[in-house]
């Protein structure tokens, strides 16, 4: 009995993501947004400030972000919060790599457009449940919090039909985190071929996408891409579970496939 008055004073915890939006998602930061800034321009210094190399200079003149590089330390925002501020939306996976950069450069419609039909075609058999298998290339530990606790109350995925499994030989879509270690190389691509088709990968934070801060080395790929085809990055470092929570929605066709970073 105990538990049952437990629960009647503290109501329902999980969350009813993504059938209603969940205003705790906004708690993270998603990711750096680029301000438009009457006072944009050719500024030689502001590549420096990023310890990751994410800032460059847009092709319209102002400065660019490559999510895909940041690890969101947040010093381009404390040193020039005239042109960065954090993005509270943590919808911010896409299935095109490019499309990280904010703000968005130009890509043809073609390619695009081929890379949502090649994955909806994929994901077309995959109606019910869903199990995911996880392998760690490298990770600090930071990603794989964020993915376990999807399998708490707050998150519970189980809800949705989603499971983890150990075998990559029952798994539809591959979770991988971490900068692609050349240890894990070989295991990643055995992983991944042990899958049956359709199959899919998710690179989970911004070292499964370009190696973060540990990248360039000799000991990584900087990234996993090499190693595996990937059809969703989530960046973020790590990212939220929410964040992971919107890719693995994404890469399965129950919510739209954006190419674009909000
Ligand atoms: S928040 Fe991201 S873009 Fe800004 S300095 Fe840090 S790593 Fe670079």
């Amino acid at each position: 009995m105990p538990w049952v008055t437990r629960g009647l004073r503290n109501g329902v915890l999980t969350s009813r993501y993504p059938a209603r939006p969940d205003g705790y998602g906004e708690n993270w930061r998603g990711g750096v947004a680029v301000k438009p800034s009457p006072t944009r321009g050719p500024d030689a210094d502001l590549p420096d400030i990023c310890p990751t190399g994410a800032i460059a200079g847009a092709p319209h003149g102002g400065p660019a972000v490559d999510r895909g590089k940041c690890i969101l330390c947040g010093r381009c925002v404390k040193e020039r919060p005239d042109l960065f501020d954090f993005d509270r939306s943590f919808e911010v996976a896409s299935i095109a790599r490019p499309a990280l950069v904010v703000p968005p450069t130009e890509e043809t419609s073609a390619s695009l457009a081929a890379l949502r039909e090649d994955l909806a075609r994929r994901v077309r058999a995959l109606r019910r449940s869903v199990h995911l298998r996880h392998v760690d290339a490298g990770s600090d530990g930071s990603e794989e919090w964020e993915i376990a606790a999807l399998l708490g109350p707050v998150y519970d995925i189980h809800r949705l039909g989603i499971f983890f499994t150990a075998s990559p030989r029952h798994a539809d879509l591959l979770l991988v985190t971490g900068a692609g270690s050349a240890g894990m190389a070989g295991p990643l691509r055995s992983t991944y071929e042990a899958m049956p088709d359709p199959r899919i990968v998710m690179a989970v934070g911004t070292d499964a996408i370009s190696g973060g801060i540990v990248s360039p080395s000799y000991a990584t790929a900087g990234g996993v891409g090499g190693t595996v085809p990937v059809d969703v990055w989530v960046p973020g470092s790590p990212p939220s579970p929410f964040s992971v929570l919107h890719g693995i929605l994404m890469a399965i066709g129950r919510l739209p496939m954006q190419a674009a970073s909000p």
